[in-house]
């Protein structure tokens, strides 16, 4: 893997003579860009962690909250706290 060269081992194989291969490289970069941002928002929510993974991982069936995450517990100790 290298960057410089536009270069990838796996599945996505871009070579930097390839026909636009400039356009896969850029529309990896903005892949990744997403992906690096979907980290940072989870970082910084207030929302149940736990629920936040479910739904990136497809379930969006429960919203109920875990109770334990640090956003839970830190809801549920200001609570307590009033
Ligand atoms: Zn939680």
């Amino acid at each position: 893997m290298g960057y410089g060269a536009a270069r990838q081992n796996g599945p996505y194989i871009v070579k930097a003579d390839a026909p636009e291969w400039d356009k896969i490289y850029t529309a990896r970069v903005r892949k990744k860009t997403e992906d690096v941002l979907k980290v940072y928002r989870f970082s910084e929510t207030d929302r149940c962690r736990m629920n936040e993974i479910s739904k990136y991982f497809g379930d969006s069936g429960s919203n109920k909250l875990c109770e334990i995450c640090d956003n839970c517990l830190t809801r549920h100790l200001s609570l307590v706290l009033q």
